[in-house]
């Protein structure tokens, strides 16, 4: 294998993104070569409006399942959710190393526990059954055919890495979500050396973050806010201030810490996902926090409204999120109202405009002194730090990603500028097989890729997804299927089909006969098998879950009860 670099290579790269390019979500790419796949990021994406009682949206990944003996790892390029908010589901159908750098893993970590806890009675252990490493810097992991270099970047989230990847047919740069911060709050400055580097090698492909490609000019630092901060917090020095911005975004909650320091003020973190990831980032230093400055909730009733500061969550009107809660009065903990000052440090997702108003009026309302004007710089890179990225790597094929086909289409568009021939951009969607040569790159194929509807247990917040399970109880009813068996495993009555709060049942008796049909078959089958009571539960739940879910789009909760003859 040394000298396979000068080798002609006998096959081509494929690049296989299995979702992530309709949409800024969900993001994941295979890239395979011979017998080798490794798969860069394991995202989610959050459910349209339209996908009533949906909690997330995960891939498909029938492809790498039918391909799992070639699976050699996943390589993950930072902590959020669109990277990583899939790889607990993933892990438990496909088992692979997985690869990251310290707070990325830290939060990976994180989500493999909670899947664990919650799926106690399948007996999956993620935590012990999946290899992880963490990765520095500028070190390389090999992985079959391939070896994936992480280099430093910037973005919202401490510890995001761009990729190298390096194969037979040539080295492929990922940027992975990126801006470049000179000035970041916390740690280095995106390796820019290290990309010139590569480039002068020689880069065979760029897949460059296409989010903000449509805004001219540069990214600001991070920095820039911290004067703004200092204003904001000494024109409302008299009142309790509330900051509401991303829960992963750990360098913006560093800035705030770092302000209300300043102003002796106390601070507390609200909601769930934000102090998760707040205290992984602490456990791991990756944010530094002067000494004695946080403080439970609880801990912040005994200092003064005005020397407190909460930064909370909910800054894109998630109805869930504690922001929502504190504006309609139903915050277990906290009462806000006239005297407070609520700053938002963030601007609202396209499509999430009309929740953030609805907030915004709310707080209003109670007299609450509203600040919403540009306390945000965004994570990702625009035109010029897009251009810079392309003309130290010098790839010879450009591949957009991260975005929606406009924001593709603006990256195409910087590359032309760059002196790209359409030929050598290549915009691909979901699914699409690009083949690589070293002088080529057609894409030749298509494999299944979609959206799995995933209705909470297991990822995300724990305490959202158990208030949505309340819901859903309430609004879609329970189903009990009895039976009863001989100890010798003969069925000899049932099952029988009740439902109870399910109006769509009642409704259709034919649905209910064929219902019946299904936890019948279910059934039997286990019988045959010689299956005990548990396995038997287990099959009519979730046969009967698949069927109901197929037909009503509804989530009952399934009680299966056996009977013992
Ligand atoms: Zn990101
Ligand atoms: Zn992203």
């Amino acid at each position: 294998m040394s000298n396979s670099k000068k080798e002609i290579p006998t096959s081509k790269l494929k690049i296989i993104p299995l979702g992530g390019l309709e949409r800024i979500g969900m993001n994941i790419t295979a890239f395979e070569y011979e017998d080798s796949i490794i798969v860069v990021d394991c995202g989610l994406a959050f459910p349209q409006d339209d996908m009533l009682g949906i909690d997330l949206v995960i891939p498909d990944i029938t492809y790498l399942k039918d391909n799992v003996e070639k699976l050699k790892g996943f390589v993950i390029t930072h902590g959020h959710e669109d990277h990583i908010g899939s790889i607990a589901y993933i892990l438990s159908q496909v088992n692979a190393p997985v690869y990251a750098t310290r707070l990325t893993m830290g939060l990976i970590e994180h989500k493999l526990e909670e899947y664990d806890r919650e799926h106690t009675a399948q007996g999956t252990k993620l935590m012990d059954g999946v290899r992880r490493k963490t990765v520095h810097f500028g070190q390389s992991i090999n992985l079959g055919e391939f070896r994936v270099e992480f280099i430093r970047t910037n973005h919202s989230i401490v510890d995001a890495a761009a990729l190298a990847i390096y194969s037979p047919v040539g080295c492929v740069v990922h940027t992975g979500d990126f801006k470049v911060d000179y000035t970041p709050v916390y740690g280095d400055s995106i390796d820019l050396q290290r990309f010139a580097e590569i480039g002068k090698k020689g880069v065979l492909a760029l897949l460059c973050d296409s989010t903000n490609a449509e805004r001219p000019g540069f990214t600001p630092s991070e920095k820039t806010l911290a004067p703004i901060f200092d204003n904001l917090f000494e024109e409302n020095k008299n009142t309790r201030i509330f900051v509401a911005t991303f829960a992963s975004n750990v360098d913006r909650v560093r800035q705030i810490i770092n302000t209300a320091y300043k102003f002796g003020r106390k601070v507390a973190v609200e909601g769930r996902s934000m102090v998760n990831i707040i205290d992984t980032a602490q456990r791991l230093e990756c944010i530094s926090i002067p000494e004695n400055t946080l403080a439970t909730i609880d801990e912040l009733k005994a200092y003064p409204a005005d020397k407190q500061v909460i930064i909370t969550t909910g800054s894109q009107g998630e109805s869930m999120a504690a922001l929502s809660r504190m504006a309609d009065g139903t915050h277990r903990k906290i009462t806000i109202g006239a005297g407070d000052t609520v700053i938002f440090s963030s601007h609202p997702i396209p499509g999430n405009e009309k929740p953030v108003t609805r907030i915004i009026n709310q707080l209003l309302q109670k007299g609450v002194n509203v600040v919403f004007q540009d306390v945000h710089v965004s994570g990702h890179a625009c035109q010029e730090e897009i251009k810079l990225i392309y003309s130290l790597v010098q790839p010879r094929f450009s591949i957009p990603v991260h975005g929606e086909y406009k924001h593709l289409m603006a990256q195409a568009k910087i590359a032309r500028e760059l002196g790209f021939s359409k030929d050598r951009i290549k915009i691909l969607s979901s699914g699409d097989v690009l083949e690589l040569s070293q002088d080529s790159a057609e894409v030749t194929g298509k494999v299944t890729v979609g959206d799995i509807l995933v209705d909470g247990s297991g990822v995300g917040d724990v305490g959202n997804v158990v208030l949505r399970d309340r819901q859903r109880r309430a609004a879609d009813g329970i189903m009990v299927v009895c039976m009863c068996i001989t100890s010798e495993g003969q069925l000899i009555s049932g099952p029988d089909v009740v439902s109870r709060g399910f109006v769509y049942i009642k409704e259709s008796e034919d649905l209910l006969a064929e219902a019946t049909s299904v936890a019948r078959s279910a059934v039997e089958e286990c019988l045959d098998e010689g299956a005990d009571w548990n396995a038997i539960k287990t099959a009519v739940r979730d046969a009967m879950g698949e069927f109901v879910w197929r037909n009503l789009k509804r989530k009952p909760m399934i009680l299966p009860i056996i009977e013992e003859a």
